[in-house]
């Protein structure tokens, strides 16, 4: 049998990347991690909301549907074993008229379908006995939602596989790879001190790069490779008392579940994030995008006071359809579908990528041909 330098290389240290490292480290796998920043977790992991999400929407049979709920599932106990501070706090998806309490049906229906706990339709008198300072018709709870401290999980996941004696290495791109002869990859990385490497299985996790990554690997099918597109998304942060405990969504808008309001572990109010395209990542946040905000959240929040929201930050979606395209699922792209063994190509993962990371590692170690852990 051939001999390898890592069982594994997983490019990019994102929540994603981290947590397939983690799954394939617990199966006894020597793995390198990675990473062109210099730190963990600074791309599309680092600006988000940090959602926990129940997974109320996705469609049924999708990869969404089913790795949310199970990553949901699996990451409050990492939570609790690995004493990450989270918030399950709940959420409200609330119908703002009476045009939209249809919304909440079909939302609840698809909830039931995707096996989500705890779900219940509440009159608008039960609503605001839980969120006094709600305005909505009527809303739907979600228990299991909730907020976590997003980074401390990427910090434990990485002291996981280093305590299993993998690298999780930093300062170095991922910058092409080529099949060997017999199974596994040689992987060119750059950086300081470019190196080469071997492995048996290669997974590229590195998020908005899926594209430019996977066309560097020798042999992956050009036509295979999804269209890179970005889904710009701000945030207003509230100055003053956050009026709500729970997450409060309105029903999704489309190409992603819209901006909503969350307190954050701080106990400050944080709304967002919209959806806007463009051309490459931006991170800005325009002052000016301030006024639509307001009206938008007075409809679920009349007492929000003027002058009360603060530009905050900016993430970038990446996604994998254009505005006006059906909103795809997850992409883990294995032998079946390029036709190179050892190999899983993630494209598009976007939310809820987070809440789904810990399911997504196991699905990866699935793909690979590796067993469960029992
Ligand atoms: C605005 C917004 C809000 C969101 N809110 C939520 C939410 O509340 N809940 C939820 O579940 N999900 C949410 N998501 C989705 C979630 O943030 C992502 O699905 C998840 O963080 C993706 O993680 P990742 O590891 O795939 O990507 P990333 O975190 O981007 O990690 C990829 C890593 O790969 C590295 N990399 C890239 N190219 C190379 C290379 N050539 N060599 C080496 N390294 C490389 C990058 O530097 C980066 O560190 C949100 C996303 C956005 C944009």
């Amino acid at each position: 049998m051939a001999e390898f330098d890592f069982d594994a290389v997983v490019v990019g240290a994102g929540a994603v990347g981290l947590a397939c490292g983690y799954a394939l480290a617990r199966r006894g796998l020597s793995v390198a991690v990675v990473e062109q920043d210099a730190a963990i977790g600074q791309g599309v992991s680092s600006r988000n909301s940090e959602v926990i999400h129940g997974g109320l929407y996705y469609p049924t049979g999708s990869l969404k549907a089913r790795l949310c709920v199970e990553g949901r599932r699996m990451l409050y106990a990492f939570c609790d074993s690995h004493h990450v501070e989270y918030d399950r706090c709940g959420k409200l998806v609330v119908a703002q008229s009476t045009a939209e309490l249809g919304r909440l049906d079909e939302i609840l229906e698809q909830a039931l379908i995707n096996d989500v706990e705890g779900m219940a339709r509440l009159s608008k008198a039960e609503a605001l006995a839980l969120e006094p300072e709600l305005a909505c018709e009527a809303a739907l709870i979600s228990p299991e939602s909730g907020v976590f401290e997003s980074h401390a999980y990427m910090l434990a996941l990485q002291g996981e596989i280093e305590a299993a004696g993998g690298a999780v290495v930093l300062a170095t791109p991922f910058e092409a790879a080529t099949p060997l002869e017999g199974g596994g990859f040689e992987v060119l990385a750059g950086g300081a001190e470019p190196a080469t490497l071997t492995c048996r299985y290669l997974v590229t996790a590195p998020g908005l790069s899926a594209q430019s990554v996977a066309a560097d690997i020798l042999g992956f099918p050009a036509e295979l490779i999804p269209p890179a597109h970005y889904g710009k998304g701000i945030y207003f942060r509230l100055s003053g008392k956050a009026p709500f405990q729970r997450l409060i969504y309105p029903p999704p808008i489309h190409g992603a579940l819209g901006t909503h309001y969350r307190r954050d572990l701080g106990g400050q109010g944080v709304f967002g994030p919209d959806l806007t395209y463009v051309d490459k990542p931006d991170y800005t946040v325009d002052p000016s995008a301030a006024a639509g905000f307001y009206g938008y959240i007075r409809k679920f929040w009349p007492g929000l006071p003027d002058g009360a929201l603060s530009p905050d930050y900016a993430g970038v979606r990446p996604k994998i359809h254009g505005h006006d395209e059906p909103q795809p699922d997850f992409r883990l792209d294995a032998e079946d579908a390029h036709g190179l063994p050892g190999l899983v190509a993630l494209f598009g993962i976007e939310s809820p990528g987070l809440t789904s990371s810990l399911a997504i590692g196991e699905e990866v170690a699935a793909r690979l041909g590796l067993p469960p852990i029992p």
